[in-house]
């Protein structure tokens, strides 16, 4: 019996399902207590997360695929704390700037060798990719093709949260519910090559050219603007481009004056090896949006960089189309700013890139030699430090496992038991992972061994009528 001069204090878990609507959360389940993974992050360092509990586990994720440079770096806490001392707030409207805006948008241009010409600031991957459909429909505004509005995006692809940005989005359960994709998105194939019939990935990164050349005749070239890609698909499945997908792509753009906006929210700083990795696909891209990396998700901070072409109509179109009548009140807020610059120094000057690419092909080597044996893993890819698995049924031929298993979810709550964050990833059986670029050799050891052991023990769960 409750005694109510000692009233029970609620668990903290409890606390935060009476009171936060969670992104992304089913909203009976988790409010009735049915989801599992809840936990209570207290605190953080390293490659370490801890709970309210004291219970520490690798962070495979990073966060939110955004904690690059891993937590507890003093170098930013301290540029992060010197900025509020100096000036926590300034606006960037109509002339008003502040200098670690100038500082990280001269830093920004520089990394891409100066081919882009502008940084726009914002808060997240999606009010930057909102930025840059506005962009793109106002260039073709200026530049006399009024018509040029629609947008094509991917399936698979994951482009934010937003009305715009969730339309373009090419998961289907984050359409339904609310009316969305908008009328002017459409979608194109993925770059999946494991689910794709070609055995040559080349013939297949022809066909996924060929599909968008089809779309574009087929809605009408003058009447699409632009073509939004992660240059590696992230949330949607991890999915590295086949070879030849990027030069073939680009080609169809080209033809028929198509931008291209490449979504680099995750890619970007060293997430795949390469500061940018429009550098290591040989990706030209008007636009490029960043967000998570660029702060290491010490403060939020996106940027749309803006490419030669569109920074003219920018300058062209002020006197005849209106000027461009955007902005966010905290625009390059300069915590976000401060943390940008400290967090790219860490970047560069620890070498991160190319301790993803080098501790990245480790892994993956690692995964690979340890889930051979395995005939429910279909698949182990990756790109640097962005991982997954992809689980199958018992084949041939190859099929995919009875979705109302949940395995891969299954596979992420024994790998938390085993001290590891991993994430199931909305579409098919797929598990991803995602750690901070300072990873060590002996970091991937562990990493791959509780991934391991937790693939083991989801796979001896399945009867051998459920494996097929
Ligand atoms: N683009 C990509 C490629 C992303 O992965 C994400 C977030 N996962 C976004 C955009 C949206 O970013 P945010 O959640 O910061 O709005």
């Amino acid at each position: 019996m409750v005694n109510d001069s000692h009233p029970v204090t609620p668990s903290l878990e409890q606390r935060d399902r009476d009171s936060l609507l969670h992104p992304f959360t089913r909203a009976d389940d988790f409010a009735a207590g049915r989801v599992p993974g809840q936990r209570i992050v207290q605190s953080a360092s390293g490659i370490r997360v801890t709970d309210a509990h004291g219970r520490s586990v690798i962070d495979g994720m990073s966060g939110m695929y955004c904690v690059n440079v891993g937590y507890g770096r003093q170098a930013i806490v301290d540029a992060i704390a010197e900025q509020a001392s100096e000036l926590p707030y300034y606006h960037i409207f109509a002339g008003a700037s502040h200098p670690k805006a100038i500082l990280l948008a001269e830093k920004l241009i520089a990394l891409t060798g100066g081919r882009m010409k502008r940084v726009f600031f914002g808060l997240s991957g999606s009010d930057a990719n909102e930025t840059q459909i506005k962009l793109v429909w106002y260039y073709h505004n200026v530049i006399g093709k009024p018509q040029k509005k629609k947008i094509i995006a991917r399936q698979r692809g994951y482009h934010g949260a937003t009305t715009m940005t969730a339309s373009l989005t090419g998961l289907p359960n984050y359409h339904s519910g609310f009316d969305l994709p908008f009328a002017l998105v459409k979608h194109t194939i993925a770059p999946d090559a494991f689910w794709a019939p070609e055995v040559d990935p080349r013939a297949f990164s022809q066909r996924c050219a060929d599909e968008l050349e089809r779309l574009i005749l087929e809605e009408g070239p003058d009447t699409v603007g632009a073509f939004i890609a992660e240059p590696v698909v992230g949330s949607g499945g991890i999915l590295p481009p086949p070879p030849g997908y990027w030069e073939a792509i680009q080609g169809v753009l080209r033809k028929y004056d198509v931008l291209l906006i490449a979504d680099e929210v995750i890619t970007a700083f060293g997430r795949v090896g390469h500061l940018l990795a429009v550098d290591g696909y040989g990706i030209e891209a008007d636009l490029i949006t960043l967000a998570k990396g660029l702060s290491s998700g010490y403060a939020p901070l996106s940027a749309a960089l803006v490419g030669p072409k569109v920074w003219q109509a920018l300058q062209d179109g002020a006197r005849t189309h209106g000027f461009f009548a955007h902005g966010y009140t905290y625009s390059a807020h300069p915590l976000g700013a401060a943390a940008a610059l400290a967090n790219i120094q860490i970047i560069e000057e620890e070498g991160l890139c190319a301790n993803a690419a080098e501790v990245g092909a480790y892994l993956l080597q690692q995964l690979r030699e340890r889930l051979a044996a395995n005939p429910l893993v279909g698949d182990v890819r990756g790109a640097g430090l962005l991982q997954a698995v992809e689980f199958v049924a018992e084949g041939p031929p190859r099929r995919r496992l009875d979705a109302s298993l949940k395995f891969s979810a299954q596979v992420a709550a024994f790998a938390m038991e085993e001290g590891l964050l991993a994430r199931p990833l909305p579409v098919n059986d797929i598990v991803g992972i995602s750690p901070p670029l300072m990873l060590t050799r002996s970091d991937a050891d562990q990493v791959a061994e509780m991934l391991q052991r937790a693939i083991a023990r989801a796979s001896a769960m399945l009867s051998a009528d459920q494996r097929r």
